[in-house]
């Protein structure tokens, strides 16, 4: 007699489209290029997924800009396909998801439906086996360095930039991350060196947001290449790997860049071509951890490092697993949204004992639900 591998079956998932309010509105490099207008707000889609012996897994990605209500509409319409599925199944569901969207292709908006699901599925089963999704995954560290991005945005004023600089390193966070991009690079660069002055030797990082052309880029680097810093992000336009991998060939500062590509088959063309030293991923961007986990072995692979975009809740976890000391990005945004929140200490993001992602949805993040669904076997 034989009898099934399989222990448990998926009977409900419930999918909420959340707008996440901004205290102010956001401007980076492509607001000043006039390409985007100032962030007011972030689309969060949450998937909850519950089984029949009783567990559950909690799921989220995001829109910033245009592009929520999408990601809602075509989460809702393959939702179907989860119910009765063996919640332990994730990689055949992930494949199962994206057929049943395929004609929308496997990149994008498609994915980041998935990406929701399959980061629920993810947390559910790190629920069931008791422990933190990183050590499910099977962790190098129990913390991770972090660094400030929400404090230097191109909106605020370099005194502003300073204070929260300086609050963010009180509060044990290991490094500041500021935007750059203005029209004259000498503000930039003196944006750089007024927080250099203050601060003294914490870790340093600039964004350009790809707002550089070639030659731009060339004469920033050259410059931010003095100033000791970890990282020069996005110096060129998401998509030009060329250009990126002859600026890692060229500078000693590290280049970073990925945050923008929305499939691990992008990011193996980026890895393939050179351009990065160090990447980043976004696994709600990408299509959830199922795609996250391939771009981090290729990335080890070819011994990159790696910095994870925005969602700390997620990357941390992921960031914790990756083989090479990694960078996670700290925004307080998405706060509001848990009950929970990481503990931050060193110059690090500590892992919490708490099983799966650690993190439940707040009555806050209930009250900002602007749309609901609900789908059952
Ligand atoms: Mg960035």
């Amino acid at each position: 007699m034989t009898t099934s591998a399989t222990q448990d079956r998926i009977t409900e998932v419930r999918l909420s489209s959340v707008t996440l309010p901004l205290a102010v509105p956001v401007s980076d490099a492509k607001v000043l290029t006039g390409r985007q207008r100032p962030m007011t707000e972030v689309a969060m889609l949450f998937a909850e997924v519950n089984t029949a012996a009783g567990h559950e897994g909690v799921g989220f990605g995001y829109s910033k800009r245009a592009g929520g209500p999408g990601q809602f509409a075509h989460a809702r319409e393959i939702a179907p396909v989860l119910l009765g599925e063996d919640p332990s199944d994730i990689a055949k569901i992930w494949d199962k998801l994206v057929w049943a969207g395929a004609s929308v292709g496997r990149s994008g908006l498609s994915v980041q439906a998935i990406a929701a699901f399959d980061i629920a599925l993810w947390d559910l089963k790190a629920k069931r086996a008791g422990l933190p999704l990183a050590k499910l995954l099977g962790a190098h560290r129990d913390s991770v360095r972090c660094y400030n991005t929400s404090g230097g945005f191109l909106h605020a004023p370099i005194e502003q930039v300073l204070d929260n600089a300086e609050a963010a390193v009180e509060r044990g966070i290991g490094g500041i991350k500021l935007k750059v991009g203005h029209p004259d690079g000498a503000t930039d660069l003196a944006r750089v060196t007024a927080v250099r002055e203050k601060l003294g030797e914490v870790a340093l990082m600039v964004d350009a947001n790809q707002q550089w052309d070639r030659p731009t880029a060339r004469r920033m680097c050259r410059a931010l290449d003095q100033l000791g810093l970890v990282w020069i992000e996005e110096p060129l336009d998401a998509y030009d790997a060329d250009g990126h991998a002859a600026l890692v060939s060229t500078f000693d500062t590290a280049i970073a860049t990925g945050e923008m590509l929305v499939s691990a088959a992008e990011h193996a063309e980026l890895i393939r071509a050179g351009g990065a030293d160090i990447v980043q991923p976004d696994a709600p961007r990408i299509g959830g951890i199922t795609p996250f986990l391939k771009v981090m072995a290729l990335a080890d692979h070819h011994n990159l490092q790696l910095a994870p975009h925005f969602a700390m809740e997620i990357h941390v976890h992921l960031a914790a697993a990756y083989p090479r000391e990694p960078w996670v990005e700290h925004f307080e945004w998405l706060d509001p949204l848990f009950d929970e929140h990481l503990e931050i200490a060193d110059g690090r993001m500590h892992l919490s004992p708490r099983p799966g992602l650690g993190v439940t949805i707040s009555d806050q993040a209930r009250a900002w639900t602007v749309a609901e669904h609900r789908e059952r076997a």
